[in-house]
């Protein structure tokens, strides 16, 4: 049984999709005004993992993450040439894409751009304005009023107090643009309040209401995001539909980088692309999954050139098998290491436990492996396999069984790379005899070899 730590409940509490086997998740996206930094990759990789573990259970996903294509800085940057303005942007999201993908995180379902959405915005806005959940304040601006929704705070303070949001004149100072006039030279959409542009909150929830309308199971981001985003977000949604947005909220923790939260406008970035100069994906990977998400996580590169080493030992468990796949049933009792994982993940996706049982499960393979148990070395490694692929491991092909550089760190490989060198070496020299006595040498340590045209292929007896 799946349970999820609620950030809004801030309790574990027992997962239940809206509709059965299918899930609806909303992840608020990247702003297209910069590369994306490592604590993109991080909220991103944790909710793929999510997604993925969600699949894997046998449950159709539709996962909406937002792209953020205008806002201040995008207008800084671009001023009023809307083609620039395009092109500047479609150039980001083009590398976020390739970003996102050489750290093997799969796409969502849908990924829309808030510009493509102007029409459902001001729709929305229209329907909390006739509500009076939002006014026109003196500078043509619209506002929400927070004080028109009671549950307002209740993301960043479970107490629920509106009037920690007064300040001392007893003006809610937290009262927030919806619509905002435009000013000279800036990019501008016709409103029926004149000509302006979306705040940000606003587009998370018109983009949910035309993809979700009010069935969200998940909705989560980085959780620099509760507040205001989120807060307000909820806010416009409850107020429109008059009743509960979202089942269960969830919030990655940040990268701290140098004792600074990481943040672009900051400027303290680390950006994906200088990550993965450095590391493969896996690696990456293994450090984003290695501490829970909810927590920071302190940037430290010893901690990524030590996981580099786990992974040399995982590859060549996992090249045992060759990636066969072993049909494993997930509602088979006596599969121990399948069920400690999924315990791990149901525990509120622990994912610092799964990597463990990983972990374990290829010291396991390696001593089978050394006691010439290459039978069960093989199944386990398949195990392994099927897990880490659920994890997102394993699917750039890094390994194979003829890549030699994985298996250096093991003993046997020394002895059948000479045993196979000398086998080479007769065959050079047309020594039959003694060629045929090496490859059962080889076979004897469960070795198959295939001679092609200019090299040996050989790989473990399955
Ligand atoms: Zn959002």
């Amino acid at each position: 049984m799946l349970k999820i730590f609620n950030t809004l409940t801030r309790k574990k509490e027992i997962f239940k999709s809206i509709c059965q086997k299918k899930i609806s998740m909303y992840i608020c996206g990247v702003t297209v005004y910069k590369d994306c930094h490592i604590g993109h990759a991080r909220t991103f990789m944790f909710f793929d993992v999510v997604n993925r573990y969600f699949i894997n259970l046998g449950y159709s996903v539709k996962y909406v993450r937002n792209i953020t294509d205008i806002d201040d800085k995008i207008i800084q940057k671009t001023y009023s040439n809307k083609k620039n303005f395009i092109s500047f942007t479609k150039n980001i999201i083009d590398r976020m894409h390739i970003d996102l993908k050489s750290l093997n995180i799969l796409k969502p379902s849908f990924e829309p751009c808030v510009t493509s959405h102007i029409t459902d915005i001001i729709d929305f806005i229209h329907t909390l304005l006739i509500n009076k959940h939002a006014y026109v304040d003196q500078n043509g601006d619209i506002l929400f009023s927070i004080k028109s929704y009671k549950k307002y705070g209740q993301l960043l303070n479970k107490k629920n107090d509106l009037n920690i949001f007064k300040d001392n004149k007893n003006i809610y100072k937290n009262d927030f643009v919806l619509w905002k006039k435009s000013k000279n030279n800036e990019i501008f959409w016709n409103s029926p309040w004149g000509n302006g542009r979306p705040g940000w909150h606003i587009e998370c929830s018109a983009i949910n209401n035309v993809y979700f309308k009010n069935k969200l199971d998940i909705h989560g981001g980085g959780n620099d995001l509760i507040f205001p985003h989120h807060e307000n977000e909820r806010a416009q949604s409850e107020c429109f539909y008059k009743k509960k947005f979202v089942n269960y909220w969830m919030h990655t923790g940040m990268v701290i980088l140098k004792n600074q939260k990481m943040s672009k406008s900051i400027g303290n970035t680390f950006l994906i692309k200088d990550l993965i100069n450095k590391f493969n994906p896996d690696v990456i990977r293994y450090y984003f999954l290695s501490t829970q998400y909810k927590h920071p996580i302190y940037y430290n590169i010893k901690n990524l050139i030590e996981i580099n080493k786990i992974l040399k030992k995982w590859y060549f468990c996992i090249d045992l098998s060759n990636h066969k796949n072993f049909n494993f049933s997930l509602n088979n009792s006596s599969l121990f290491y399948i069920n400690l994982f999924r315990n791990a993940m149901n525990d509120s996706f622990n994912t610092p436990l799964a990597l463990s049982i990983l972990s374990n499960l290829s010291k396991k393979i390696i001593m089978l492996y050394d006691m010439k148990k290459f039978e069960q070395a093989i199944f386990f490694s398949a195990k392994l396999c099927f897990l880490g692929k659920i994890l997102g491991f394993f699917n750039l092909n890094q390994s194979s069984i003829n890549n030699f550089n994985n298996l250096k760190d093991i003993k046997l490989y020394n002895k059948i790379k000479k045993i196979i060198q000398k086998r080479t070496d007769a065959r050079k020299l047309r020594l039959w005899k003694k060629a045929d006595l090496l490859r059962k040498k080889l076979l004897k340590l469960g070795i198959h070899v295939q001679d092609k045209k200019n090299k040996t292929l050989w790989y473990f007896k399955i």
